[in-house]
C-alpha cells in the first residue's frame, strides 16, 4: 500500500492507494500477492477477463511493425479493420468510425460533428445540447457540460456550454410523480418542453446513454422511451446522440444497448469494452445520414487528434472483439447476467436493505435503502454506497457504488458489472462476498 495525500479513494476507506500488479480473469492482485475479484470489470471497462496473452501478442507484434504514423496523412491497417468490426456491429445505417483514446474525446467529437452537420444544411443557429440530469458523458469541459452529474457541474459551472437537461427515465422514483404506463412516457415527451424552451431552432443533439452507467446506475427506461425519443429527434431535426461508452460491445448482452429498443441514433460513442482495457480506446460512430450531409457540403471534418486511430490501440481492440467472437462472449454475458440478476434478486430479497435489483446483461445495480418497504433511502451523510464498498474491498472484492436520485441526493446503489467470462461458481462467490458486504456496512454501522 502506498500513502496516498488528500482525500480518499472510496469514501470511508482506509486513505491508501493498493497497487496494482497484475491480473487474471476475473481478478486483480496487488504487490503483496492479495487476490481481488473485480465485479465491476476495472470501471465496466474489462469484458474478456485480465492477462489474455493473445492480446498482448497482437499489440507488441503491431508496435514492432508499426508503433505509429500521424492521424493528419495515413491510416492504418488495423484501424481499417477495426472500423470495418465496427461497422458490421452497430446499427444498420451506421457506417463512419472516427477512432479516439477515450469516452471523454469521444464525446467531444459527437459534439463537433453534431454542429459541423448543422452548419452544412445552413442552420447554423442549432448549437444547443439537451441531455438528462444524473448522467455522464466524461470529464472534459464540454462532455461535463453536456452531462447531468450535479457535483462535477457544480464546480465547473462557469466554463461550461451552455446545455439544458430532462429528467432522467426513472419508474421507481419517477420525477413526475407518475406511473408506467399511465403516465404516456412523460419522462419521453418532456424532451419537447425542453426543446420549445431552448427555442427549437436552436438545439443540435440529445444525449443519452441507453443504460446508464454508473451515475444512475444501470437504469433502464420504461418501454417505448426511445421510441418515443427518436421520434421527437425526427420531427424537431435534432440528431440523438448514444453514448455506449459503457454498455458498448456487448456489456447489456447485445453488441450496443440501443438495440434492445427499436431506435437508430445518429451518433454512438464507444469506448470501454471496445479494446476491454488493453489499451486506451474510443470511437464515434456516424450514421450515413450525418456522413453524407458532412461529405457533401464541406467534404472533410475537422477533427484533428494525434493518437486517432492509434495502430497499438486498433490492433488491441481487434484483437479483442475477435476474441469476443470466437468466445461468443456477448452470448456469454447475456446468459451469466440472467444468472447473476437472479442469485443478486434472491439475496435482496433476504436482505434488510435491498429495494430492487436491476439492469441487463452484466451491467446490473443493487439499490440500498435504509427502510425498503416504506421507499426510504439512506440519507446521503450516511455514505452507504461508500461503506458497502468498503467493506466488499476488505473481503478482496472490488466495486463501485453510485449516489442519489433523479429528485434527491440520497439513495445510494452499488454497480455490478464483472468481465464476460465470470463462472457461476465466481458469480456465486460475488454474490456472498455483497452479502456479506452489506451486512457488515449497513447493520453494523446503522
Ligand atoms: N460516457 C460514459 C457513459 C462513461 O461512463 C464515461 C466514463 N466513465 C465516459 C463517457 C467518459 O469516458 P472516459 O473516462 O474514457 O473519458
Amino acid at each position: 500500500m502506498t500513502k496516498r495525500r488528500g482525500g480518499l479513494l472510496h469514501g470511508d476507506w482506509s486513505g491508501t492507494w493498493p497497487v496494482a500488479e497484475t491480473g487474471a480473469g476475473v481478478y486483480l492482485y496487488d504487490r503483496d500477492g492479495r487476490q481481488f475479484l473485480d465485479a465491476v470489470g476495472g470501471a465496466h471497462v474489462v469484458t474478456i477477463g485480465h492477462g489474455v496473452s493473445e492480446i498482448a501478442n497482437a499489440m507488441a507484434e503491431q508496435a514492432r511493425k508499426l508503433a505509429y504514423a500521424s492521424s493528419r496523412t495515413w491510416v492504418n491497417e488495423p484501424q481499417l479493420e477495426l472500423a470495418e468490426l465496427i461497422r458490421s456491429r452497430t446499427p444498420p445505417g451506421l457506417v463512419w468510425v472516427y477512432f479516439t483514446s477515450s469516452g471523454s474525446e469521444a464525446a467531444e467529437m459527437a459534439m463537433q460533428l453534431a454542429r459541423q452537420y448543422h452548419l452544412e444544411r445552413n442552420e447554423p443557429e442549432r448549437h444547443r445540447i439537451i441531455g438528462r440530469w444524473h448522467s455522464y458523458h466524461g470529464g472534459t469541459l464540454g462532455a461535463v457540460g453536456m452531462g447531468g452529474h450535479a457535483v462535477h457541474r457544480s464546480r465547473l459551472e462557469p466554463y461550461l456550454p451552455r446545455a439544458r437537461h430532462v429528467a432522467s427515465p426513472q419508474c421507481a422514483h419517477c420525477p413526475f410523480d407518475l406511473n408506467h404506463p399511465s403516465c404516456e412516457i412523460k419522462c419521453a415527451t418532456d424532451l419537447v418542453d425542453a426543446i420549445e424552451h431552448a427555442g427549437h431552432e436552436t438545439v443540435a443533439a440529445f444525449i443519452a446513454e441507453p443504460i446508464g452507467g454508473t451515475t444512475s446506475g444501470a437504469l433502464e427506461p420504461p418501454t417505448g422511451y426511445y421510441e418515443s425519443i427518436r421520434s421527437i429527434c425526427d420531427e424537431y431535426g435534432i440528431l440523438f446522440i448514444a453514448d455506449e461508452v459503457v454498455t458498448g460491445f456487448g456489456r447489456t448482452g447485445r453488441d450496443f444497448a440501443i438495440q434492445h429498443w427499436n431506435a437508430i441514433p445518429d451518433l454512438i460513442l464507444c469506448s470501454k469494452g471496445l479494446a476491454s482495457g488493453y489499451a486506451p480506446l474510443g470511437a464515434v460512430v456516424v450514421h450515413e445520414r450525418v456522413a453524407d450531409t458532412i461529405r457533401d457540403g464541406t467534404g472533410s471534418v475537422s477533427l484533428r487528434m494525434t493518437y486517432s486511430g492509434h495502430p497499438v490501440s486498433c490492433a488491441a481492440g481487434l484483437a479483442v472483439q475477435r476474441h469476443i467472437a470466437d468466445l461468443h462472449l456477448v452470448d456469454r454475458c447475456a446468459s451469466m447476467g440472467d444468472y447473476l440478476k437472479e442469485r443478486l434478486t434472491e439475496m435482496g430479497k433476504a436482505s434488510a436493505f435491498v429495494s430492487e435489483v436491476r439492469g441487463r446483461g452484466l451491467l446490473l445495480a443493487v439499490e440500498l435503502a435504509a427502510e425498503p418497504d416504506r421507499g426510504v433511502a439512506f440519507p446521503r451523510i450516511e455514505r452507504a454506497q461508500e461503506r458497502v464498498v468498503a467493506e466488499a474491498f476488505r473481503r478482496g472484492m472490488l466495486l463501485m457504488g453510485g449516489s442519489g436520485t433523479a429528485s434527491s441526493p440520497d439513495g445510494d446503489h452499488i454497480l455490478i458489472s464483472p468481465p464476460f467470462i465470470l463462472t457461476e461458481a465466481e458469480g456465486d462467490l460475488l454474490v456472498e462476498l455483497l452479502q456479506q458486504s452489506i451486512a457488515a456496512a449497513l447493520v453494523e454501522g446503522h
